[in-house]
């Protein structure tokens, strides 16, 4: 049976020392970091992510601005709200929620974000910097995947890290990080031949595919970790995974539940972004 890394716990953590650090800015009788979030229309995972986030600020004592659109508002009305917080002395991170409606052209929108306050991490500068290995805004899911495998004491360098998945926002970026840590990479998706003899081999196995379950205990190397990226909304209203936890944490050494696992570590990053922002502005 695998040890259980509890995100929920990891994120609390992460939020309590930025909670004090934060408040230790207000006591020096600095300004606050202020978060910028954008959302538009009325798509209710999109509602419900928004609202998670700005709790997040207030529990850690950032400022937060909530800028509401319909859904049919123009793109060029979005990216005049996007250059005034730009602008805007007072603004260190902004978030513009995706996805966007269809007529809103989302790399225009992405690309129009300042870089200094790209807290997602999404623009093409960030993205280049990262690959690069220059400092940069690293986006908020693939570090708080990072921190949940350091958070586990399991050696990374040198081991085979398989990700599943390939997407610019989620995959792609972690595999650099993973490869920072010296781990030996590989990146599957939904072309890669006998995933299963590839997962097998994987001491640390990230999946985001957005399958329910799909990564079942026979694909699972004995004392792997196992991240789990996935949210998935079964038919009966219950949030799972891309991996069956049942069979996979019967083999795994370490692994992330569905909800309580990448979830809150996505949050707490996002948090970590604007805080390091505002420094990288301020200080
Ligand atoms: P995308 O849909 O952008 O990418 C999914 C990836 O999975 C693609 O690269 C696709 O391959 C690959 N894939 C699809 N089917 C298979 C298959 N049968 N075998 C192997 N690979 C396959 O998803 P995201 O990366 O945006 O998100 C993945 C999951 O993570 C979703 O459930 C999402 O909700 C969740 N998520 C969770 C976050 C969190 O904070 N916890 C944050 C972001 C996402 P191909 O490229 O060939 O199509």
């Amino acid at each position: 049976m695998s040890s259980i890394i509890d995100g929920k716990a990891v994120s609390l953590a992460v939020k309590e020392e930025l909670k004090a650090r934060i408040s230790e800015l207000a006591g020096e009788g600095k300004r606050i970091p202020c978060l910028a979030v954008i959302i538009v229309g009325d798509n209710p995972a999109s509602r419900s992510y928004v609202r998670g986030k700005i709790k997040a600020a207030e529990f850690v004592g950032i400022d937060s601005r909530l800028i509401e659109l319909p859904e049919n508002v123009q793109e060029e009305v979005l990216l005049g709200k996007i250059a005034a917080l730009n602008a805007d002395p007072l603004v260190d991170g902004i978030l513009v929620q995706l996805p966007l409606p269809a007529h809103i052209c989302e790399d225009r929108v992405i690309d129009a974000i300042s870089v200094e306050k790209d807290v997602d991490g999404f623009h093409p500068q960030n993205v280049a910097a990262l690959w690069l290995g220059r400092p940069c805004i690293v986006p908020c899911t693939p570090k708080g995947i990072i921190h949940l495998i350091r958070s586990t004491g399991v050696e990374v360098s040198g081991r085979k890290a398989v990700v599943v998945g390939r997407s610019n926002i989620v995959g792609k970026p972690v595999a650099k990080l993973l490869l920072d840590l010296n781990a030996t990479v590989t990146i599957a998706h939904s072309r890669t031949r006998d995933l299963a003899a590839l997962t097998r081999e994987a001491d640390i196995l990230v999946a985001a595919v957005g399958r329910p379950r799909m990564i079942t205990g026979d694909m699972v190397k004995p004392g792997a970790v196992v991240i789990d990226v996935g949210i998935n909304r079964t038919e009966d209203g219950h949030l799972v995974g891309d991996v069956d936890f049942e069979s996979a944490s019967a083999v795994a050494g370490w692994i992330t539940p569905v909800p309580g696992g990448v979830g809150p570590m996505t949050i707490a990053m996002l948090m970590r972004n604007t805080l390091e922002a505002y420094k990288a502005r301020t200080l």
